[in-house]
C-alpha cells in the first residue's frame, strides 16, 4: 500500500488560450501549471480539478491524451508524470427545497463520461463554460446522473455561511435536500475541523475530506489528505472513500479553523468579532453585514446526544501552509524547495538541524511550533483571516 497525499477541489484560472474559466481565481491557474505546481513544488500526488466540464478544457485535455503527455488508467483518472488528476465539476444546486445556493462536486472517472456529463450540464445551465454555475434541476437529479456515469458526489464547504449546505442556516439536515445514500463524501472548508464537523449526529457515517478550493497556484494544498492506496487511480479512490479493502482515508490536514476566514462570528467590513447573536448591523462600524461564524453555526445544529466520534475518525491535523509562516517569504521558499523537493518534505520531514542549515532561527522555530500545533494565533472571521503572532 502507498501512502499519497491529495487535494480534490482546485480551480482553473483560464484555458491555456487564456479564455476565463473561474472569474475570481488567478489567471495563471492554468491546467498545466496547476499539475505541474502540484506534482513538482507541492509534493501532491492526486489532484481533483472541478471545472473540468467546462468544454474548452475537456479539449485541452484530449489533446493531452492524443500526444502522449497524458494517459487514461483502465480503472479511472488521467495520469501525468507521477501524479493523477480526477476530473471534477463544482456546481451550485438552487432547488425548491435548499432555499438558496449549495455547492457540491462530482467526480467522474474517464474523459468521455466528463464529455457526456459537460453537454447534460449544458441543457441545465445557463451557460456551462464557467466554473460552479446554477444548475437548473433538482439536487437528486443530479445526484441520480453522478451515479449513473459511475462518479462521486460530494458536499462542498459544508459549513462556510454562504453556498453551503448547513452554513447558511436554512437546512438543517441534508435529507432535506439530497438522498443521504448517495453521498460519497463531506468537504469541511475553511474555519472547519473533525472534531467541529462531529458534533453533527446525522454526519456519522460520511467520510470527511478536507480540500483547499484553490483560486492561486499558491493555495493548492492549504488542505489535503494522506491516503493509502495501492495504485492512483479514480477506483482506488473510490474504496478509500468507502474505507475498503485497507484503503482508507489516513490524515486530515487544514488549517487550524480559527485561521480560517469564517471561525467566529465578525463583520464582514471591518472585521470586528461580534459577540451578540441577535445583531444585524456592526456596532463598531455601523455598516458591515454580520457574517455568522461556522463554529458558531455549528453550535447551534450540534445533537450532541447523537454526535458522531471524532476520535473513531483519521485525526485532523492542523498545518500551517509555509506561505502562512511569518517571515517566510517567496524567495525562501523557492530556497527551501531547490533544498529538499517539496513543501510537503519540508512541511513533514526535513529535520530542524537541516532546516536551521539554511533558515533564519526564528522561522524554523515557527515552522516547529507549527509541526506541533502550538503556534499562538488570532481568530479569523467575517471573510478575513486569522493570523499567526
Ligand atoms: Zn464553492
Ligand atoms: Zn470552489
Ligand atoms: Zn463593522
Amino acid at each position: 500500500m502507498k501512502r499519497i497525499f491529495a487535494d480534490f477541489h482546485i480551480h482553473l484560472g483560464s484555458t491555456s488560450e487564456g479564455k476565463p474559466v473561474k472569474i475570481s481565481a488567478s489567471k495563471n491557474l492554468t491546467l498545466s501549471n496547476v499539475l505541474h505546481t502540484a506534482f513538482q513544488h507541492k509534493g501532491i500526488q492526486m489532484v481533483g480539478i472541478i471545472d473540468c466540464h467546462v468544454p474548452a478544457v475537456i479539449r485541452e485535455l484530449e489533446e493531452a491524451v492524443e500526444k502522449g503527455e497524458i494517459s487514461e488508467h483502465r480503472d479511472g483518472g488521467l495520469i501525468k508524470d507521477r501524479g493523477c488528476l480526477i476530473p471534477g465539476s463544482e456546481i451550485e444546486i438552487y432547488d425548491e427545497n435548499c432555499n438558496g445556493p449549495i455547492h457540491v462536486l462530482v467526480f467522474l472517472p474517464y474523459l468521455n463520461c466528463m464529455k457526456h456529463f459537460s453537454s447534460w450540464l449544458g441543457e441545465r445551465m445557463t451557460n456551462h463554460h464557467l466554473s460552479s454555475q446554477r444548475f437548473y434541476g433538482s439536487a437528486t437529479e443530479l445526484q441520480e446522473k453522478t451515479k449513473e456515469l459511475g462518479g462521486l458526489f460530494i458536499i462542498a464547504h459544508a459549513f462556510t455561511p454562504f453556498k453551503s449546505l448547513y452554513g447558511r442556516g436554512v437546512v438543517k439536515s441534508m435529507e432535506e435536500v439530497f438522498k443521504p445514500e448517495l453521498i460519497d463524501a463531506i468537504e469541511l472548508g475553511l474555519s472547519c475541523d473533525t472534531h467541529m464537523a462531529g458534533q453533527l449526529g446525522e454526519l456519522e457515517k460520511h467520510t470527511f475530506l478536507s480540500n483547499s478550493d484553490a483560486h492561486s497556484l499558491e493555495k493548492i494544498g492549504r488542505e489535503y489528505q494522506a491516503i493509502d492506496m495501492e495504485d492512483l487511480s479514480f477506483k482506488e479512490l473510490s474504496l478509500a472513500l468507502k474505507g475498503k479493502e485497507g484503503r482508507k482515508i489516513v490524515v486530515n490536514y487544514g488549517l487550524h479553523p480559527q485561521l480560517g476566514k469564517y471561525y467566529r462570528t465578525c463583520c464582514a467590513k471591518c472585521g470586528v468579532l461580534i459577540k451578540e447573536e441577535e445583531t444585524l448591523k456592526c456596532a463598531h462600524c455601523e455598516k458591515g453585514r454580520i457574517v455568522k461564524g461556522v463554529s458558531n453555526r455549528i453550535k447551534e445544529l450540534s445533537d450532541t446526544a447523537s454526535a458522531s466520534s471524532p476520535e473513531k475518525r483519521p485525526p485532523y491535523t492542523h498545518h500551517v501552509p509555509l506561505e502562512f509562516i511569518p517571515g517566510l517569504g517567496p524567495r525562501m521558499l523557492e530556497k527551501l524547495r531547490r533544498q529538499f523537493g517539496t513543501d510537503m518534505e519540508v512541511i513533514h520531514s526535513v529535520s530542524d538541524e537541516e532546516l536551521r542549515e539554511i533558515l533564519p532561527n526564528q522561522v524554523v522555530d515557527k515552522i516547529i511550533e507549527s509541526r506541533n500545533g502550538t503556534i499562538p494565533l488570532k481568530e479569523g472571521g467575517g471573510g478575513h483571516y486569522g493570523k499567526l503572532n
